[in-house]
């Protein structure tokens, strides 16, 4: 049997911050699999991309991995029932992103027996129906990504949990490395890879130990290893790439124009299970911790699960409740209530104490004192964007590539006048596609009125020529030919007429 390749890093690529992790105290026990919730709440907008169309009615019986929504036109994917139960509800529903369409499930005392079938092949409708998409927070259906793809050389399997609080990869690396490893090797022959490097930041050994493992048990040497330093967003997509390969994916372009596909290990894992159960994604690992719950832990949680489930499950809160924030403390953002449910994007629920969400420290006019420049992980000059974000200034922010900015929330951290730079960018950013949503309007608005003025012009030059016609006849009204040719004219000149 031979050693279980590792991939070397070099350190110096990794840019970003060193902060304080937080995720011992969610990483003291294993995954917690009895949560069985009355009621679950299954959003249509699972995933980036078009939503699911629902497929079942109120009153309708349904049981676990039922499919209940079918995709949506591409991007998407299928959603299904998590546990067996009833349809109560379809509609709108407090949802993490706001009020959107949800379908409303009473879970029975029990589930029954259902049995999935081995598909015994792996393709990208077959993710599309199994409602397969990317764990690692950006939901992107896994078909699609793959298709879009095309042909990529290598395969990297990311996982980097970078970000503070956050320890569901983590645990399942140390619990189903198995599991990753062989999904690893079907989303490798999938994409028509040579290689696939599975990343995992320095401050998880165990996790590290784990995959080694398993890499050592399948013994195929297209899978590797690489240990990459634990630095702050170095689990985004492109700083993994940056650091595995030292090469730069440039602004506007995609990492499969590079040769890579990133694929996160908890989707290599459903994708495991899908292959050898036909099991579809019905379940996620979520960490729930912050100083505001009792029993911070991981647990295994159906879709569509209330987050007050899951704190009651972990003990409940502690008293001091500040603020429910889902993802991380960088990246995530405040939840208005915990009635809200978890989608498959949940990757975890923070509920942070007064101490922890701290004096808010009032924001001061910037310095231009670079700092935030010097630790942006896309390269970007976050001061330069806010100054234009103030004034509305989109062309200028589309030559600054604000749509770059990967919101990680360095910036902030740095900014000696704490100026909240990450929420400014994020809502620059919607405003930034509803301007160039209007400036595509305008344009196709003065397309028509163009084509409408060429079709106006046309029929004046028409009925110009009938008259023109009609007087020749009219001097010559023996010459029959010509009475003809005016005849064809005129109707033609109709049919212009009726075709606008
Ligand atoms: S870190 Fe803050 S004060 Fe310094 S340049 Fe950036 S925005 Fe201005
Ligand atoms: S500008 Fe965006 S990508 Fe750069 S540090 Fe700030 S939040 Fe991160």
């Amino acid at each position: 049997m031979k050693e279980v390749r590792q991939v070397q890093v070099d350190r110096r690529l990794a840019r970003g911050l060193r902060v304080k992790a937080h995720k011992a105290m969610s990483t003291n026990s294993s995954i917690e699999r009895s949560l069985r919730p009355r009621q679950l709440i299954i959003g249509l907008q699972q995933h980036l991309g078009s939503m699911g169309e629902a497929m079942v009615s109120i009153g309708e019986k349904v049981t676990a991995g039922q499919k209940i929504a079918q995709p949506g036109t591409s991007p998407s994917a299928a959603i299904h029932a998590p546990m067996d139960g009833t349809v109560t509800a379809i509609g709108d529903w407090l949802l993490p992103n706001g009020t959107g369409p949800a379908i409303v499930i009473d879970v029975d005392a029990e589930d029954g027996d259902t049995q999935f079938s081995p598909p015994g092949y792996l393709d990208v409708s077959l993710l599309r129906e199994a409602g397969i998409v990317g764990l690692g927070g950006a939901v992107f259906p896994t078909g699609d990504k793959v298709t879009y793809a095309g042909h990529c050389p290598t395969l990297l399997i990311n996982g980097a949990e970078c970000e503070p609080y956050i320890s569901c990869d983590d645990m399942l690396m140390r619990e189903r490395a198995d599991s990753i490893a062989r999904g690893s090797l079907y989303l490798l022959d999938l994409c028509d890879a040579t290689t696939c490097i599975i990343g995992i930041e320095s401050d998880k050994p165990e996790a590290f130990w784990a995959m080694s493992s398993a890499l050592h048990e399948l013994d195929d040497e297209r899978l590797s290893l690489a240990e990459i330093p634990t630095v702050y967003p170095a689990g985004g997509e492109r700083q993994l790439i940056q650091v595995l390969t030292g090469l730069e994916v440039s602004a506007g372009s995609y990492p499969p124009e590079l040769g890579y596909l990133c694929q996160n290990v908890a989707t290599a894992a459903a994708v495991d299970d899908l292959v050898r159960t036909g099991a579809p994604m019905t379940h996620r690992v979520v960490t729930v911790t912050g100083e505001g719950v009792k029993e911070p832990r991981n647990l295994w949680v159906p879709i569509g699960t209330p987050i007050a489930d899951l704190i009651a499950h972990c003990g409940g809160y502690t008293g001091d409740v500040a603020r429910l924030i889902m993802g991380g403390s960088m990246m995530g953002f405040a939840l208005a209530s915990d009635t809200i449910p978890i989608t498959k994007a949940t990757n975890c629920i923070v509920v942070e104490t007064t101490d922890e969400v701290g004096e808010k420290t009032s924001e001061r006019p910037c310095i231009r004192c670079g700092d935030c420049a010097y630790v942006c992980p896309a390269t970007l000059l976050p001061q330069e964007l806010y100054r234009h974000v103030a004034i509305h200034n989109w062309e200028r922010l589309d030559e600054l590539h604000l749509s770059e900015c990967i919101e990680c929330g360095c910036c902030d951290v740095v900014c000696p006048s704490h100026i909240p730079l990450t929420e400014h960018f994020r809502v620059a950013k919607r405003g930034a596609a509803m301007h160039k949503d209007e400036v595509q309007r305008a344009e196709r608005a003065a397309n028509r009125f163009g084509e409408h003025e060429k079709r106006i012009k046309a029929q004046l030059q028409a009925q110009q020529a009938l008259q023109d016609n009609l007087k020749a006849t009219a001097r010559d009204p023996l010459d029959r030919a010509a009475a003809l040719a005016a005849a064809k004219q005129r109707a033609a000149a109709k049919r212009t007429e009726q075709a606008d």
